[in-house]
Formats: C-alpha cells, structure tokens, sequence
C-alpha cells in the first residue's frame, strides 16, 4: 500500500528590479482586490465563493485582473472566512463576548498589501530546465524570473507538482510555494530499530553512539536572546523590524539543523535496514524537569519539528517509525534492565548500580529506546504473522 502525502515546495525568486517591481505591485493589486472582496462579504453576507462571485467578480475584472486571477482572490477571501468560522468555533479567539472575539467579529477580515497569493498553472508556467518560471503580473506577463532550488526540489517540481502555487514575499525576498503530492514508498520490514533520543545538550543521540551537538545552535540562540532583550528595551518600530527578522532567521536556522540532522540519522537507518524508534513526544515538557535557563532553550527549542522531519524523511524513504513510551528511558539500565535514579550520578554519565554497565547517559537512553522499538514493532505486527 502507498499513500499520497501533499507537501510544499519552496523556492526562492531572483527577480530583476523590473520583475520585483511587477510582482510587488501585482500583490498589492491583488489585496487590494482582497480587501474590497472581504468588505462585500462583510456586509452582504455572502462569504461562501458562490455568491461571493456574483457580487464582486465583475468589479475584480474591472480593476484590471485577469479572470481567473480575480477568481483566485474570491477563493482567496471566502477561503479565510472559511478558517475565520472554523476558529470562531473552537474558542480560538476566547468565548462569545470576549473582547478579542467581538473585535473579530465586528470587522472584515483584512489582507496585508504583500500577504501570499496562489496562482495556477494558466497564470504562472515552470521552465525546470532553465529555473525560471513566467508568471502574470498587472504589469503583463513576467518571463525568465530566475529562481533557485537544489537538485532533489528540482526533481520534485519536475515529477510531482500539481495544481497551485503561493507567491509570497518575506523580508524583501520573493519566494513561489510549490504544492506536490507525492506518493509514500512502501515501508520496508525493519531488521532492528535505531533509537534515538532526544535531548538538549545533544540534540539527538543514536543508539549506535553517535551525538549530534546542540552547541552551535544553542550559542546562536543565546546570542539571539541577548539581542532580542536590547531591541526590545528600544521598543521602536525599527527595533521592531529588526527583532521580525531575527526571530525568521534564528527559525531558519534551527530548521536547517533539523534537517541536516534528520538527514543523517534516517540515511543511516536505511543504510543498515533498520526502523527508527523515537521516543512519544507529547510528554516531553512534562517528564524533563531543568534549571531556568535551560528551561527557555528547551522551550524554543523545536524537538516537535526534529520529530516531524525524522518521521517525513523515514516515510520518503520507507524507512518505517515506531513511537515508544518515553517512561525511566533515561533511569533503566540498557544491559540489565535494572531502574534507578542513581543510575544517573551526572547529566551525562550512566552507570547501574546493579551490574556496573557504564555508558554515556544519553547513549544508554537511546538504546531503551531501541530495544522497546523492537518489542513495540513485534507486538503491533505479531497479528500480520499469524494471518
Ligand atoms: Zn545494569
């Protein structure tokens, strides 16, 4: 069995000045466009994209956007109105009555002058070959924008892009988001698993041994801690800006290192032919207990995200994911069994008090973590044997 997953491929443009200048002033066209859209809805009450259509599609064409672009903000808008209820629903905004919500409430929902705008393969064709996409602008059709991606999200592009694409500008840069649905290799038997435990000093640790250091990251994110708490002492609105950008950065980064990470370890399990076990990490906050400063690193720290790349790398690869019960993996002897918070004289050293199995502590973790892989796999697929 395979499944389809939908995933998104980003893209970074290199407009020329001309081009930037076209497809900045396309946004803003087209949130302005959104803007009246979203009024008209307010105040008819007509926010589903039927009817919606029957009272704006003529003045969007008016303002000089092509048709199927001015139906793409009528989606666009009745799509946010969409979320806007669903959210209203869940008490995302408080309760009825609350000040939040009846602010909310009381308004049109409002596009920013630069917020994304999807575009079909009509109104925006790729040239894999030569990196470059055309795209419709107010200005006419902009050709040759040059764009950059590495070999794998060319392939990607090439193979499995389908249907619409964001164009988005962020901090002065020009990015299209690719939708691509692609379908999942069939997961392999695992021979084993490879546990892996997630931590703060390392950010990952193998139960082969190998740590993966949160040293760099942690130095940049301290720095960025330090900065953040002067700009924010400044409280201008370029303090303001700079911290926005920061803030991206430092995330950029972060997922950078997740990735890199991911990369390796799931690289490494197909390699040897094995599964990858993690430990369950919705507890994670909960069953970790630190000093305060530690406490903030682990707080802005993504093991969410380094979880959820492991998982997605894994299932391209048909490397199969198991999810074990995080409980004393830190406290129980990997040779023996034994539990015990002694075990753990320090941060980083293991050694049972029962049959002086010695190891690094994060090391041992992984290797509980393995081994309950190992028993979790056999018994969920004990019923595929026997049948
Ligand atoms: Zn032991």
């Amino acid at each position: 069995m395979c499944s389809i997953v939908k995933l998104v491929v980003q893209v970074r443009l290199l407009p020329t000045p001309e081009q930037a200048a076209a497809l900045a002033a396309t946004l803003s066209a087209c949130n302005t466009a959104a803007n009246f859209a979203s009024a008209t809805a307010f105040t008819t009450g007509a926010r589903r994209e039927y009817g919606l259509r029957k009272h704006v599609y003529r003045e969007l064409k008016a303002r000089g956007l092509g048709a199927q672009t001015a139906q793409h903000v009528i989606k666009k808008v009745a799509d946010a109105y969409t979320t806007l209820k669903a959210n209203l629903r869940n008490g995302n905004y408080g309760p009825p009555g609350s000040a939040r919500r009846t602010a909310i409430e009381g308004k049109p929902i409002a596009f920013r002058a630069q917020a994304g705008q999807p575009f079909d393969d009509r109104c925006l064709s790729w040239q894999i070959d030569t990196r470059t996409v055309s795209i419709w602008t107010t200005a006419g059709r902009m050709r040759d924008i040059a764009f950059t991606a590495s070999a794998e999200q060319l392939t990607m592009l090439a193979v499995y892009r389908k249907g619409e694409s964001d164009l988005v500008c962020r901090d002065g840069m020009w990015f299209l988001c690719a939708t691509c649905q692609v379908p999942d290799p069939p997961v392999a038997t695992p021979e084993g698993f490879m546990g892996v435990d997630l931590g703060i000093a390392n950010i990952a640790t193998t139960s082969d041994g190998k740590r993966h250091s949160g040293r760099g990251l942690n130095a940049v994110r301290h720095r960025q801690r330090q900065l953040r708490a002067r700009l924010q002492a400044k409280a201008t609105k370029s303090a303001k800006r700079l911290l926005k950008r920061r803030r991206r950065k430092e995330a950029r980064f972060a997922a950078d290192t997740n990735h890199t990470i991911a990369k390796q370890i799931v690289t490494e399990a197909e390699r040897t032919g094995r599964g990858i076990a993690l430990e369950d990490l919705g507890g994670i906050r909960d069953r970790v207990r630190l000093r305060k400063p530690q406490r903030v690193t682990l707080h802005s720290w993504s093991f969410h995200q380094l979880g959820s790349f492991i998982a997605y790398k894994a299932a391209r690869a048909g490397v199969a994911v198991i999810y074990v019960d995080p409980a004393y993996t830190s406290q129980a002897c990997s040779a023996c069994g034994h539990v015990d918070k002694k075990n753990r004289p320090g941060q980083a050293t293991f050694c049972c008090t029962s049959c002086g199995f010695a190891e690094h502590a994060d090391v041992n973790a992984a290797r509980n973590i393995a081994a309950r892989g190992v028993a979790g796999w056999a018994v969920s697929h004990a019923a595929d044997d026997a049948a």
